[in-house]
C-alpha cells in the first residue's frame, strides 16, 4: 500500500476520503452528481479559519455576525486581529520580513456579491485586508500593488507604521548570520497565513486572506494569498475556500477556485479539499518541504479541511463554540 493511501486510512476524515477517493484519485477528476448540497439552509452563523491564531480571529468575526453584522464585516474584523498581533510572525505587524529586511504584505477580501479587492507587496500598513476592502469599494480595480497600493492606503487615511517588531528583526539577523541562503520554504514553521470564511445570519458568505508571505522571501515576491481563485474564492450560491502553504503551487493549481467548483458539482467541502490536494500532486513536483492546507465551507455551513502534510489545523466557530481541529493529510513529512 502506498504511503499516500496509508496516511489517508489513518485518519477518520481520510477514511471518508477513501470512500470517495478513487473516484477522483490520482487520475482525472470525475465529478459527483451536479446537484447543489442537499442539507437545509444555515440557521446560525459559521466561521472557519486557518491555524491556531484563527481562534482569536474567529471570536472577533463571531462577535460581528452574532450581533447581526454582515459576513463581509466579520471576515475583515476577524483577520484584523491576526494582522495586529505581534506574536503572529506570518501576518501583518510582527510578520517576518523578506530577504532585504522589509515586511511586505499580501491580502484579499471577497464578498457575497462576487466583488473582491486585493493588495500585494504592500509595506508599512497594519491592516492590508482593510486596504483591500477599500480597493474593492472605492476603485474600479481589483488589486493594487507596491508603492501604488501604499499611496492609495495613505490617501484613504491609513497610517504608516513600522511593521518590523524587535523579535522579527532578531529572526532576520539570525537568518542573515546563518549565511542568508535564499531558500524560503513553506514548512510548518513559517506558513501561517490567515484565511477566514464566514456565513452570517442571513446566510451570506464572505472570505478574507492576509499574510506577510514566506519568511525571507525574494523581495518583490507575491504569493497566492492576494490572488482571487488561488488564496481565496467565494461564491455566495455555493461556498468558499481559502489556502495556506506554498503559494506558488496554490497559484499554479488555482486551489480555492477549484474547491468551490468541486462543491458546485456536488462534493462536500471535505471531499473538495482532498480532491484539490490530490490534484496538485498530479501536476506539481512535491518536494520534501512542501506544505499546503485548504479549508472550505459550503452554503449550508458544512465545512472541511485537508493538507498535504501533517501539522495543519483549522479553527471552527459554530453553535456558539470555537474550537481548533487537526486536519487529515495526504502524506507524511519525508
Ligand atoms: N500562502 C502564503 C504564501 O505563499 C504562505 C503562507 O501560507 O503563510 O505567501
Amino acid at each position: 500500500m502506498g504511503s499516500r493511501r496509508r496516511f489517508l486510512i489513518q485518519s477518520f476524515l481520510g477514511a471518508i476520503a477513501t470512500g470517495f477517493g478513487f473516484k477522483y484519485g490520482f487520475g482525472s477528476v470525475t465529478y459527483s452528481d451536479p446537484n447543489y448540497p442537499q442539507k437545509s439552509e444555515v440557521t446560525s452563523p459559521v466561521i472557519i479559519s486557518t491555524w491556531s491564531h484563527g481562534l482569536a480571529a474567529n471570536q472577533a468575526a463571531w462577535n460581528v455576525v452574532s450581533s447581526g453584522g454582515s459576513a463581509l464585516d466579520a471576515v475583515e474584523r476577524g483577520v484584523n486581529v491576526s494582522e495586529a498581533d505581534p506574536e503572529v510572525s506570518s501576518v501583518g505587524y510582527g510578520g517576518l520580513p523578506d530577504a532585504s529586511g522589509n515586511v511586505t504584505l499580501d491580502a484579499c477580501i471577497m464578498g457575497p456579491d462576487g466583488n473582491a479587492g486585493a493588495v500585494a507587496f504592500l509595506k508599512h500598513i497594519m491592516h492590508p485586508v482593510s486596504v483591500a476592502r477599500k480597493v474593492m469599494e472605492n476603485t474600479p480595480h481589483l488589486m493594487l500593488a507596491g508603492d501604488g497600493a501604499l499611496k492609495f492606503a495613505l490617501d484613504q487615511g491609513f497610517k504608516k507604521v513600522n511593521l518590523l517588531t524587535p523579535e522579527a528583526r532578531k529572526a532576520f539577523k539570525a537568518w542573515k548570520r546563518s549565511g542568508a541562503r535564499y531558500a524560503p520554504m513553506a514548512n510548518w514553521e513559517n506558513h501561517d497565513t490567515i484565511g477566514l470564511l464566514a456565513i452570517d445570519q442571513k446566510g451570506d458568505l464572505a472570505g478574507a486572506c492576509t499574510t506577510s508571505g514566506m519568511a525571507f522571501k525574494h523581495p518583490g515576491r507575491v504569493g497566492d494569498s492576494p490572488i482571487i481563485g488561488a488564496g481565496l474564492f467565494v461564491d455566495n450560491k455555493i461556498g468558499g475556500a481559502t489556502a495556506t502553504g506554498e503559494g506558488e503551487v496554490v497559484m499554479k493549481t488555482l486551489g480555492s477556485f477549484l474547491i468551490v467548483e468541486l462543491m458546485r458539482n456536488g462534493m462536500h467541502p471535505q471531499e473538495a479539499c482532498e480532491a484539490a490536494i490530490y490534484r496538485l500532486t498530479e501536476t506539481t513536483h512535491v518536494h520534501k518541504n512542501m506544505q499546503i492546507g485548504y479549508i472550505a465551507v459550503n452554503k449550508n455551513g458544512e465545512h472541511g479541511a485537508f493538507s498535504l502534510r501533517p501539522g495543519f489545523q483549522y479553527a471552527v466557530f459554530e453553535n456558539g463554540q470555537n474550537e481548533l481541529l487537526d486536519t487529515a493529510f495526504l502524506m507524511d513529512w519525508e
